[in-house]
């Protein structure tokens, strides 16, 4: 009996769910990636996640033949084609004759649908869908409160997760041991290979692109580096010009790496006493938090968590429109706040410090809808993820589970005194201002004219005059936020 693993996000061979089941069930099995014309057709022709997805799939597909080859198998491929993953799936697997396909859960809702729709058509064929955790430590309804209701808050979900957390649930599917099960390449398929960028409508990333190692040997390079220093993440985690968070989100996004190898890691250090370790799983909670509350809540994709924000009154407009746009591209004249949008910009990364500025600053300093401001980072951050976006933009604009109180407004100047007091990180990203003193550099503003005239900036001119008066804005948000509390 034959089986087909179709991988999405869990771009990895090893500790793999899916590939461990399909592995002990079926005499040969087969593994593809579907290039998704459903999801591909929507995005520009330069796409830094596209690249590394491709990157990855060719690390997949050596892993899989290092795999069949310890177990004498040859000539092990991993299947790739383009098209749309609906009909190419059940074709595939008609063409293969399976009897099952195996994949890992997927819970964002056009995922679900997906998903519905190939089991539909799978099983016209005679052949059955098993999908399985893979992505979270605990998915949907693992982790519910005493009454059995979903969390909505973080910090009592966090210590019930604690508290159900057992080696058990972080032991890693030992795929090596029945990797003889793997299939030769069927030749009926003509040749193996992972299509190039061109071949599925793709350019490749400009050449001065920051590298982001793909595939688990990047991960794996990635994460080696943090092990180095994730004692420290408590302290250094909050400042964007350190190198203190991991820089592993997108290949938790793609499942290059396994978050039962990553949870594993932190837990055991946590138990040693790392207080960094501590933190650091603290925050893949957070992941597993918001996607359990996209499972409990789906409607929170374009809907206020808490309803009654859903009447906010937005700024609308070609004034808001053309703030918004200061906000994308960086003029927004508060260094910090245009740097981390450049940041953005050029690396597809942002500092998780500074993607809770730039979303308060967005919602609260411009009074502009947080869907403008998810939808901005779901098409750039290389790390995009639907449930975490959604959730860390509803929390900065206090529209969400577990939210920032709508009245704490962060303030953009002390927010950079406070989190890049010298200037680093905006230094560079914003030259024109590497030359005034770090006193000034938080809001130009305000600095001297001796000062503007030693660093040879002209306001207004190399860089721009604040678009919003924080002051001002804080009242207008107060009052829109009231309006929507009906406190008013
Ligand atoms: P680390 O600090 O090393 O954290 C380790 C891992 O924990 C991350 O890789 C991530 O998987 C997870 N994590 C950390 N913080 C959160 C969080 N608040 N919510 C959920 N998971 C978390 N994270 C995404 O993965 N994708 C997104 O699209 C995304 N959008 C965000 C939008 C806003 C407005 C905010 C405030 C946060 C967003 N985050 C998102 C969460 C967080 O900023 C990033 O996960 C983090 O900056 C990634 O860098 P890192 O891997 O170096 O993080």
């Amino acid at each position: 009996d034959h089986a087909l693993v179709w991988f999405r996000r869990d771009l990895r061979a090893e500790d793999h769910a899916a590939l461990y089941a399909a592995c002990r069930s079926a005499r040969q099995v087969h593994g593809v990636f579907i290039f998704d014309t459903a999801i591909l057709d929507a995005l520009p022709r330069r796409d830094r996640r596209v690249a590394f997805i491709r990157a990855s799939l060719v690390d997949l597909d050596s892993q899989l033949q290092a795999l069949g080859r310890s177990h004498g198998v040859e000539r092990v491929h991993l299947i790739v084609r383009h098209g749309d993953a609906r009909a190419q799936i059940p074709q595939l697997a008609s063409q293969l004759g399976v009897q099952a396909v195996y994949a890992s859960h997927d819970d964002e809702p056009d995922a679900l649908a997906r998903d519905a729709a190939v089991r539909g058509r799978l099983a016209d064929l005679g052949v059955v869908l098993h999908t399985m955790k893979d992505h979270v430590v605990f998915e949907r309804s693992e982790v519910l409160t005493g009454s059995g209701t979903a969390y909505s808050v973080f910090t009592p979900y966090k210590n019930a997760w604690l508290r159900q957390l057992t080696d058990f649930y972080l032991k890693a599917w030992p795929v090596a041991h029945h990797a003889g099960a793997l299939a030769p390449w069927p030749d009926a398929l003509g040749e193996p290979g992972v299509p190039t960028l061109a071949e599925i409508g793709f350019e490749p990333p400009s050449a001065d692109e920051p590298h982001l190692p793909a595939g688990s040997a990047g991960g794996a390079e990635l994460l080696a580096d943090f092990l180095g220093r994730i004692d420290r993440y408590d302290r250094a985690r909050d400042f964007p010009a350190v190198k203190g968070p991991s820089y592993l989100s997108t290949h938790l996004r793609f499942g290059t790496l396994s978050v039962r190898r990553l949870a594993r890691e932190a837990w055991h250090r946590m138990q040693g006493g790392s207080r960094g370790a501590e933190v650091w799983l603290s925050e893949l909670v957070w992941r597993d938090f918001y996607h359990q509350i996209l499972h409990h809540h789906p409607r929170v994709v374009g809907h206020a968590f808490k309803p009654e924000y859903d009447a906010i009154h937005w700024e609308h407009g070609k004034h808001a429109d053309a703030l918004f746009a200061a906000w994308c591209e960086g003029r927004t004249g508060y260094p910090l706040v245009d740097a981390a949008m450049l940041q953005l910009a050029r690396t597809g990364y942002m500092h998780n410090r500074l993607r809770m500025v730039t979303a308060s600053f967005l919602t609260k300093d411009l009074g502009i809808d947080w869907r403008r401001g998810e939808a901005w980072f779901a098409l750039h951050l290389n790390d995009f993820d639907l449930a975490a976006n959604n959730g860390g933009w509803q929390w900065a604009a206090s529209t969400g589970c577990d939210a920032q109180p709508y009245f704490r407004i962060f303030n953009p100047v002390s927010q950079s005194e406070k989190f890049d007091p010298e200037g680093k990180f905006i230094r560079r990203y914003l030259p024109q201002l590497a030359g005034l003193p770090a006193r000034s550099i938080h809001a130009p503003w305000l600095a001297k004219p001796l000062e503007l005239a030693e660093a040879g900036l002209r306001l207004g001119v190399d860089y721009p005059e604040p678009v919003v008066n924080h002051d001002e804005a804080r009242q207008r948000t107060l009052e829109r936020f009231a309006v929507a509390r009906g406190a008013k």
